[in-house]
């Protein structure tokens, strides 16, 4: 989609908007200001029944009683912990419904992702790029903060907006069930890679930056995230993980990473 169409179609419904639906919100942790046409109750229940069928799809692949398995959960609910205790000091928990859920799935796959509402995959095959539970805690976290940035509710409002154009600005009635769905359908696609949402860039800096100061407040040392994408960045030689292809991990990234470490280190708590 061309940047500036889309930023267009954001800023009109936006403006539009504001004097009657809820168009424009405010991102949790890097105070973004993104396109909100849809709920994220709506969102979250898609999100939950698509990792329901993911998971019984994959049964036989979900690890269970291995002390990977342990961890994964354990570095989860700790994160998770964090995130709401966040959201509570800044008076934003009761906009925030999620259901974590933490799983193990045993994949060759370098990859790991959280869909929204806190339904959250780690895949086997990305554990010997984390290696350590810092390094578990930034593919994590960085999960988890484009969730609570709210990164898809955006992508899913952004089409809503260009779909239905003229028709929505000019409608009080807000957006319907049916059209989440059809939207959600379409973002994630049926029955197919559903967890791997494309973010733009921008997104990716800010999930950066979010995920580093949620690793921090659950006490892990946001200076092992640089460590972790030297690590993946190296591997990249070798071959195409999936993570890499949505996560393109450079010189760039890695630098730009050390410079959000200051602000991140304010949240440490050791
Ligand atoms: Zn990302």
């Amino acid at each position: 989609m061309n940047g500036v169409f889309k930023y267009s179609a954001m800023v009109l419904a936006c403006v539009t908007l504001a004097s009657g639906l809820s168009g424009c919100a405010t991102s949790a942790v890097t105070g973004k200001k993104y396109l909100k046409l849809v709920s994220a109750d709506q969102v979250n229940q898609q999100a939950a029944l698509a990792y329901k069928d993911f998971l019984s799809k994959n049964s036989a692949k979900v690890v269970t009683g291995t002390a990977d398995a342990a961890m994964v959960k354990r570095v989860g609910n700790k994160l998770a912990t964090a995130v709401n205790q966040y959201l509570q000091s800044t008076g934003r928990a009761n906009q925030f419904n999620f259901n974590w859920e933490f799983n193990l799935v045993k994949s060759d796959d370098v990859n790991a992702w959280c869909m929204p509402g806190g339904k959250v995959a780690v895949y086997t095959g990305i554990l010997p790029v984390t290696r350590t539970e810092a390094g578990l805690a930034t593919v994590m976290g960085h999960e988890i903060a484009h969730a609570i940035e709210e990164h898809s509710v955006a992508q899913a409002s952004n089409q809503i907006a260009l779909q239905l154009g003229g028709q929505i600005l000019g409608s009080a009635a807000g957006v319907s069930g049916n059209s989440t769905l059809g939207v959600f359908n379409n973002l994630y696609g049926l029955g197919g890679n559903l967890a791997q949402l494309k973010f733009s860039r921008s997104d990716e800096s800010d999930a950066d930056a979010a995920g580093l100061i949620i690793m921090a407040l659950a006490g892990y040392n946001p200076n092992e995230a640089v460590d972790f994408w030297k690590r993946m960045a190296s591997g990249s030689q070798k071959g195409q993980p999936e993570f890499l292809s949505t996560h393109p991990s450079d010189e760039r990234r890695i630098a730009d990473i050390q410079k959000l470490i200051p602000n991140a280190m304010k949240y440490y708590k050791k």
